[in-house]
């Protein structure tokens, strides 16, 4: 397959189904806050928190996307980012061929059996953006995960707040409902007064957790300067070459020293692999 798209890496064209997931996802919140928003109207009584809410909401999902096309489409491919590697060469990184896919590489590259290349800086193989987390998303990755947390938060919060009211106001809910039972609208209106906040509350807080864990897990790497492949790699971590305990200048290698752009998904320029 390799080859047969000249202008992405091939794997773009498979990132179509998790990017889609993401939208129906986002979608479905949208459609549970707005539906049971109109249909009780009290879920959300306090007109302050829906107007920080709702903003917060619209800027996360606008960045979630981003940075999602930007993990996916940025290749940290040693084929695609050549002149890293070669310019790097010095005595502590000695360049080596790698038996597997034959690109050059160094200690700091290793290859993916997903995308069958080596890849600089690797990480790990992230299925949700069909590409290898290396040197040149890693921003957008972080801030990825880190969005996509906030909202499944917010989201869970409000369904949950929607979950206790109709809980707490079944009898209600069914008598005004049930008078309009033959209606196949109402039908589907009513049993999705139950279903759907059960149903949105467990996958956004599934999807917070989830988040969470692999931010954690991105905060580690950052305190460390370390990759998860290197954590592998050096059981004991002060055995890795890369090991520097500053977080402050790691913070910086990756989201860059302008702090108006930690916040934005970017492509990650690549100083030095030394670092
Ligand atoms: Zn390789
Ligand atoms: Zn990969």
């Amino acid at each position: 397959m390799k080859g047969k798209f000249p202008f992405f890496p091939y794997y773009y064209y498979l990132t179509i189904i998790p990017l889609y997931s993401d939208i129906f996802i986002i979608f479905l919140s949208f459609t549970l806050f707005y539906v049971n928003n109109s249909l009780n109207p009290n879920i959300l009584n306090s007109q302050k928190i829906k107007n920080l809410l709702i903003p917060i909401f619209y800027f996360n999902t606008i960045m979630i996307i981003i940075s999602h096309i930007i993990c996916t489409i940025t290749s940290s491919a040693v084929i695609h980012n050549i002149n890293i590697i070669i310019n790097e060469e010095n005595e502590n990184i000695k360049n080596e061929i790698c038996k597997k896919c034959n690109n050059i590489k160094n200690i700091r590259t290793h290859h993916c059996s997903d995308c069958k290349t080596c890849i600089i800086k690797m990480d790990h193989h992230c299925p949700w953006i069909v590409n290898c987390v290396g040197a040149k998303n890693k921003k957008s990755y972080i801030l990825f995960i880190f969005y996509g947390g906030i909202n499944s938060l917010i989201n869970s919060l409000v369904i949950f707040k929607e979950f206790y009211y109709v809980m707490k106001n079944k009898e209600e809910i069914n008598d005004r409902e049930i008078a309009n039972i033959n209606n196949i609208y109402n039908q589907i209106v009513i049993s999705s007064y139950y279903t759907l906040p059960f149903f949105g509350f467990f996958c956004s807080l599934f999807s917070f957790v989830f988040c969470f864990g692999l931010l954690l897990n991105q905060l580690k790497g950052i305190y460390y300067n370390m990759t998860i492949v290197e954590f592998h790699k050096y059981k004991n971590k002060e055995n890795c070459p890369f090991y520097r305990k500053n977080f402050k200048e790691n913070f910086k290698e990756i989201f860059g020293e302008n702090f108006i752009l930690w916040l934005i998904p970017t492509i990650n320029k690549i100083k030095s692999l030394n670092n």
